[in-house]
């Protein structure tokens, strides 16, 4: 199919989300974009490819507001991890990656996603000891292969893990605070310079897949080195993401660190703006989701990593509230273990009630539903084009079956979309106006070659991380038990009245 083909799909029934209804309509699309919708039947060019959408639901690809490609390959390696001990584990399961898994693992969650009816992500990808132009170029290369859209960051900081938190490496024997020197980062101005080079050498189609700039933690980073990536991000014109106020340990260091809310300390930089993504947010007081609101930034709320690495439940109802932009995102898969955008939605219905018994205070399936579409596709800075099925935005659809069990019967669309459906009722994706899911299977991909490609770099990157899991092995319990002590000091979020079960603080 040539860019200027037109196709039209008929007999389906179109997601109309405010109307918890899915009335039937035909659609065009000439190239990537919708051109018309219009009543079953209408006329379309002779030459157009006819898609027969009959027993199908469409709905705009659900766009994943924060993942992590080089998770894929750590999917279920870990059970009891909070935020530090994960960050801890980060140089045994990710560690000595070559360009090949850097590309094979962020193809996989790729395929995933696709699979799962999610048509494009902001990936923030991390390389060790620093990004690489060849690095990124693979994962980047991975989303093109695969066909789907994506805001692809080099995930940097300056300070490792053990420097960033006060007193923990002061907690080390000696001689393991001589091992985890070699956990440390490049210098800055390595850094910077790859990152450079990665935005100057973008050979990929902005409208398809973009880079940005992902500071991972505000005090993994240097003042300086944030401000570097602030000036980078402005001079390339592309979106700034990091997790923020994510564990109560970050916020306690945050406080210690900054004398203020890590998110008052990035104002304070300059940092806030609408192509700001503060990830995760749990720990946000009222004052802070006033600041991100007032910026025109974007919160990524990601329940199942919250809920899974023990940090809490973020107050996405106060943040609607407070005009706040929230998308919805999975996290990667080493910290959620799947990169399910239903799961996701279900979950951040399900958090956002178990809160409170008023529910006043829990967010609607169709707020979760818009989250998931348009909220996240504005994070990612694709507002105008993606998360909706509307004349002029991108034909990113999913076709949803029916006939599968999930469907049977349908009373509300909406509501079945967030609280039903789990992934395995999709039965087409189209990114673009062109099927990369279709009847279930990836098109062109051969899932048991992927999956022995997987099984030799896992066999690989276990030897190659031998001696990263003995360290960890070592680290472990005095990470373990050096911040939950942190965390076990009072601190009291401030939350508008209606929000005071918030996550247990107190
Ligand atoms: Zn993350």
């Amino acid at each position: 199919m040539t860019a200027a083909r037109s196709t039209v799909i008929r007999h389906g029934r179109i997601l109309d989300l405010d109307g918890h209804r899915a009335p039937p309509a035909d659609l065009l699309i000439r190239g990537e974009d919708i051109v018309e919708i219009g009543a079953p039947g209408m006329a379309a060019p002779d030459d157009a490819l006819v898609v027969d959408a009959s027993n199908r639901l469409i709905h705009p690809g659900l766009v994943n507001a924060h993942t992590h490609g080089h998770g894929n390959l750590g999917k279920g390696m870990g059970d009891r991890w909070t935020l530090e001990l994960l960050l801890a584990a980060g140089p045994w399961i990710s560690g000595n990656r070559m360009v090949e898994d850097k590309y094979l693992g962020t193809y996989i969650g790729a395929i995933e996603m696709l699979m799962k009816g999610c048509t494009a992500c902001y990936d923030l990808t991390a390389e060790f000891p620093a990004p690489t132009v060849e690095g990124l170029q693979a994962c980047t290369q991975a989303y093109a292969d695969a066909g789907m859209r994506a805001v692809v960051a080099p995930m940097v900081a300056n300070l490792s893990f053990i420097e960033a938190i006060n007193g923990l490496n002061d907690a080390l024997p000696p001689a393991l605070q001589r091992e985890v020197e070699r956990l440390r980062l490049a210098p800055a101005e390595q850094t910077l310079k790859a990152m450079r080079a990665v935005m100057h050498g973008w050979g990929f189609d902005h409208g398809r897949i973009r880079p940005a700039v992902a500071p991972t933690i505000p005090h993994h980073c240097t003042d300086a080195f944030m401000l570097a990536c602030l000036e980078l991000a402005r001079e390339y014109g592309v979106g700034l993401h990091s997790h923020i106020q994510e564990s109560k340990v970050q916020v306690m260091v945050g406080r210690k660190t900054y004398g203020k809310t890590q998110t008052a300390h990035l104002q304070s930089l300059g940092l806030l703006g609408p192509d700001f993504v503060a990830a995760h947010g749990v720990w946000l007081d009222d004052d802070d989701i006033a600041r991100l609101a007032d910026h025109g930034a974007s919160v990524a709320h990601n329940p199942g990593s919250n809920m899974r690495l023990g940090n809490g439940i973020a107050a996405a109802k106060a943040m609607f509230d407070r005009g706040l932009n929230v998308g919805i995102g999975t996290d990667g898969a080493n910290c959620s273990d799947n990169l399910n955008m239903y799961e996701a939605m279900r979950l951040a219905s399900l958090s956002s009630k178990v809160r409170s018994p008023d529910t006043s205070e829990w967010l609607t399936a169709g707020q979760v539903l818009t989250a998931a579409t348009q909220g996240s596709a504005r994070a990612l800075g694709f507002g105008d084009k993606l998360g909706r099925i509307a004349v002029g935005f991108k034909a990113d659809l999913v076709f949803v079956d029916l006939e599968h069990v999930n469907w049977i019967p349908t009373n509300d669309p909406t509501h079945q979309l967030v609280h039903t459906e789990d992934g395995s009722g999709v039965h087409s994706v189209m990114v673009g106006g062109r099927l990369v899911v279709e009847n279930r299977k990836p098109v062109g991909v051969d899932l048991g070659a992927l999956a022995r490609k997987a099984e030799a770099a896992r066999e690989r990157l276990t030897a190659a991380n031998a001696d990263n899991k003995l360290l960890y092995d070592r680290l472990e319990p005095i990470v373990n038990s050096y911040c939950p002590g942190l965390a076990k000091q009072p601190y009291h979020i401030d939350r508008f009245a209606a929000c005071h079960h918030a996550h247990g603080a107190h």
